[in-house]
């Protein structure tokens, strides 16, 4: 297999300690040995073993390829109007999914992909090498089914959300939907998922559906996370460390036993700011949850109602601007806490064995994703050992 050293990086961060300064793991003026799709070696420039080609990164910053591991983009439509009317004065309800639901089910199979395609590429442009995806806007077994089947062909992080409020057409009998959603969606969907997530919130599903709906998709093999206290306190995350949920996603209204119990267990918790960003909602306490000793990572929640971003960058930027996080921990909890948050240890990381997925910053190091706000630093994209973009 042919092996080719990424040469004068003016910063690297590895997200190993032990190859480099801090818990980032960084190297100055350091390079990088690919060999077919994994990293084989990182180190300083001067140390680099001899290889069959090189890349010369220009003094550029690397950094691991951004783990987005919540993002909903099996979508269609358009919610411009509701945007502007929230920015104008409403308040944000879980209702608007409703709109989604509805161009959802209208679209074409074809439409559905084009549109994921669309959103991945642009994600991919600004450094996102991993993506979790997951249903949720078609809410019927064959809508639910076919938006995991278009999800699967294009990302292995799938997730079924047939919870993620209950179907307008049972508007009225939401323990039907409950029984749909445990029973037969359950059982077209599992094939095509890897992870089973419920909105766990007022005007969703509550602590008891959740479980039962959580609890249903383990039984077939699925791995748990969870939306939980984004808008209001509630069950949630208690009941995603009570589960071994891999995440807890949102995580903005937590009580000190919501902390606690984060930092007792193996959950991530993950936070969207996009979401608090796009609602004008209060941020969740990054400050908090670190000093607690709790693992956070960073995320885009892409999807056209409430966060209608694709960029971790300006997500880094808003965790340090507005919740309290340190550049190095923003740039880690969008990495190496993104694939934790996924339980994956193969990405995440710029260290020997990792999948080879490299961002390179227009820029001496990854603190400008921050100081630089909304400019477009990523320059190029490598994912699996292939320049991407
Ligand atoms: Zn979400």
């Amino acid at each position: 297999m042919t092996t080719t050293a990424i040469v004068n990086i003016g910063n690297l961060v590895t997200n190993d300690p032990e190859l480099g300064e801090g818990p980032l793991g960084q190297i100055k003026n350091a390079a990088i040995v690919v060999e077919g799709d994994k990293v084989v070696w990182a180190g300083p420039s001067a140390d680099v073993p001899a290889t069959d080609e090189a890349h010369d990164a220009a003094g550029r910053a690397v950094i691991p390829g951004f783990v987005d591991s919540h993002s909903h983009l099996v979508f269609a439509g358009d919610r411009t109007e509701e945007f502007n009317a929230r920015m104008s004065g409403r308040s944000y309800s879980a209702g608007g999914i409703r709109t989604t639901v509805a161009a959802t089910r209208a679209a074409s199979d074809e439409a559905l992909e084009a549109n994921l395609k669309h959103h991945l590429a642009e994600a991919l442009r600004q450094g996102t090498t991993t993506f979790e995806t997951k249903s949720g806007y078609g809410l019927t077994v064959r809508d639910e089914e076919r938006a995991l089947r278009i999800a699967k062909a294009h990302t292995d992080e799938v997730t079924y959300l047939g919870a993620h409020i209950v179907s307008p057409d049972l508007a009225d009998d939401p323990a039907a939907y409950v029984d749909l959603v445990t029973g037969e969606m359950l059982d077209a969907c599992a094939p095509h998922a890897r992870w089973i997530d419920v909105f766990c919130e007022k005007g969703a599903f509550d602590g008891d559906q959740a479980r039962a709906i959580l609890t249903a998709g383990k039984a077939k093999g699925l791995l748990p996370r969870i939306h939980a206290n984004q808008l209001s306190f509630g069950p949630g995350v208690q009941l995603a460390v009570e589960l071994d949920a891999a995440s807890a996603d949102h995580c903005t209204h937590l009580t000190d036993a919501d902390v606690d119990a984060l930092a007792s267990g193996d959950t991530v918790a993950t936070l969207l700011p996009g979401a608090e960003f796009s609602t004008r909602a209060q941020w969740p306490d990054a400050r908090r949850l670190l000093d607690a000793g709790v693992t956070v990572a960073l995320s885009t929640d892409c999807n056209p109602g409430s966060s209608f971003t694709s960029s971790v960058p300006f997500c880094i930027a808003l965790a340090v601007r507005d919740m309290g996080m340190t550049p190095d921990e923003a740039l880690w909890a969008a990495t190496a806490g993104g694939a934790q948050a996924l339980r994956r240890t193969d990405i995440g990381r710029l260290s020997p064995g990792a999948r080879a997925d490299l961002a390179f910053l227009d820029a001496p190091s990854h603190v400008h994703l921050a100081y630089r706000p909304g400019v477009p630093l990523v320059s190029e994209v490598w994912r699996a050992g292939a320049r991407v973009a």
